[in-house]
């Protein structure tokens, strides 16, 4: 088994609902375990600025698919609920990123690990302290201090 750390993202349409609901679907990947989602983060959007806010979320997996595989239905889940892919950063139903594959690192186009930004934004690092206090990124460092270094960016825990 392999501990693996999901980012999941909305900001069209029912973001919170869209989270929780793609949170729980992780559920379904086959030869995968849902270990734990964090709470809900409402986040400013980062790179294209005029947008709605984003939710924000971090889910914990073990699972025995290879990191690939993993993306793979990743994928699948963010076209089940409905996203059309246009330009980076833009406004989007739901984006699942793979943070973390237990501590592989790889350097592809398709497939970066760890993902290649996590460590510069609050609204992956904030969720990953809440369930991950003391987690490390492999290449990178903490997570808790990592977070300190990203106070200037706005982002409220919401109830759950
Ligand atoms: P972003 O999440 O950066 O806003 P996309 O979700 O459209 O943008 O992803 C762009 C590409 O990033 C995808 O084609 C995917 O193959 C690639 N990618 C590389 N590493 C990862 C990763 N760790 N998790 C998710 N996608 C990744
Ligand atoms: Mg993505």
């Amino acid at each position: 088994m392999i501990r693996a750390y999901v980012a999941l993202g909305a900001n069209l349409g029912a973001a919170a609902a869209t989270v929780s609901a793609a949170a729980a679907a992780l559920a379904g990947i086959p030869e995968t375990r849902l270990v734990v989602v964090s709470s809900l983060y409402q986040t400013a959007p980062v790179g294209l600025k005029h947008q709605p806010d984003f939710i924000n979320a971090v889910s914990a997996v073990d699972t025995t698919l290879t990191a690939e595989v993993l993306l793979e239905a990743l994928f699948a889940l963010e076209a089940r609920f409905g996203r059309s892919r246009s330009v980076p950063n833009a406004p989007r139903t739901l984006d699942l990123d793979l943070l973390l594959y237990g501590e592989t690192r790889l350097d592809e186009p398709r497939l970066t690990l760890p993902h290649p930004r996590m460590h510069q934004r609050a609204f992956v690092l904030a969720p990953l302290a809440e369930i991950a206090p003391e987690c490390l990124i492999p290449g990178r460092g903490s997570v808790r201090e990592l977070l300190e270094a990203c106070r200037d960016q706005r982002l409220v825990r919401l109830g759950s």
